[in-house]
């Protein structure tokens, strides 16, 4: 049997947390008394420097059960620090950790799958919404564009995934690896690459308090992705540096033709082919600039360069 700790990132969650709390020890429970899951098991708060009593209530539900753990954070870091923290604390306990926001708009009986699936053999599990019935058009239309142009950019997502996902001991120890402080976790798991699948959930509506991710977070979260996983737009700003020399080029031969048949006055042509030509290194050279500036980028990530799957020793 595995012990499967809950880790949950709660930031002013005051209004759902008991009533979270008693889903999440209920899911336990029934899992440890159908001996899926060892009694080792655990739920794990992660108090994000909440401002309101969400601490002193996961301290009551530790006294009062000894299955629910509780961290707190020294002040408010944000969603991904806040999961990470936890990640990281528990990953020494335990043989896979499921993280889960605290509303439970993720559906725990998925919970059940994953767990099934790790059994089998999965390093990682994540959850994928099949439908988003309950978020407005606006978001479902913002995100589906979000994971395209993310594909786009050549960062390897699973759509309608977020952060609710099973990691096994050793995913939990490779994801230690990563050096980074800019965090985009469900960008960054799938660098790991040990064996991944899914399990599919419908998303429910946060039942009390309210979204700690308003538009403005939203758009911030997925520049904080871009940025921090791809440096294709730093090639982009080279490639249109080498598009507008190539345009210089063509004006170039433009200009001379018609400076030779005399349309043209004085000093224009020079002009003309100046502005394109400078236009168009300038643009390159700062590509050049970042493209070094993007070496520079990821050498500072210091990201791990490989982890060994399988080793067949003698
Ligand atoms: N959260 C956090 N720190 C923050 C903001 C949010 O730990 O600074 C937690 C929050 O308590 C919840 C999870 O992150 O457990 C997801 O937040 P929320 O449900 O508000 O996001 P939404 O579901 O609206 O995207
Ligand atoms: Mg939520």
């Amino acid at each position: 049997m595995h012990t499967i700790y809950l880790v949950v990132p709660c930031y002013n969650e005051e209004e759902v947390l008991p009533d979270s709390n008693e889903k999440l020890l209920q899911k336990l429970r029934t899992l440890i008394h159908s001996e899926t899951i060892s009694p080792d098991s655990r739920v794990v708060y992660v108090d994000d420097g909440s401002k309101d009593k969400t601490w002193s209530l996961i301290s009551d539900y530790h006294r009062a059960d000894p299955l629910v753990q509780g961290i707190k954070l020294s002040r408010n870091k944000g969603h991904q620090n806040a999961l990470l923290a936890g990640l990281m604390t528990v990953r020494d306990h335990c043989d896979a950790a499921i993280s889960l926001d605290a509303d439970l708009q993720d559906d725990i009986n998925a919970i059940d799958g994953m767990v099934e699936k790790f059994a089998s053999g999965c390093d990682i599990v994540c959850g994928v919404r099949n439908d988003r019935e309950t978020d407005t058009g606006f978001k479902r239309g913002t995100a589906g564009g979000f994971y395209k142009l993310m594909t786009t950019l050549g960062v390897e997502m699973i759509p309608n995934h977020a952060d609710f996902r099973l990691m096994s001991r050793r995913a939990l120890e490779a994801l230690s690896e990563f050096r980074e402080v800019n965090l985009f976790l469900r960008g960054m798991v799938p660098m790991i690459g040990y064996k991944t699948d899914v399990v599919y959930y419908a998303r429910k509506e946060r039942t009390a308090g309210e979204s700690k991710y308003p538009l403005k977070k939203m758009i911030a979260f997925a520049l904080e992705g871009i940025t921090s996983l791809s440096v294709k737009p730093i090639r982009m700003i080279t490639f249109l540096g080498i598009g507008i020399f190539a345009v210089s080029i063509c004006m170039l031969i433009y200009f001379l033709i018609r400076h030779f048949t005399g349309h043209t006055i004085l000093g224009w042509t020079s002009l003309a082919v100046s502005v394109w030509a400078i236009g168009g290194l300038q643009i390159l050279a700062i590509g050049i600039i970042g493209e070094y500036i993007g070496k520079i980028y990821l050498e500072t990530k210091a990201r791990p360069k490989y982890f060994v799957e399988t080793y067949l020793d003698s």
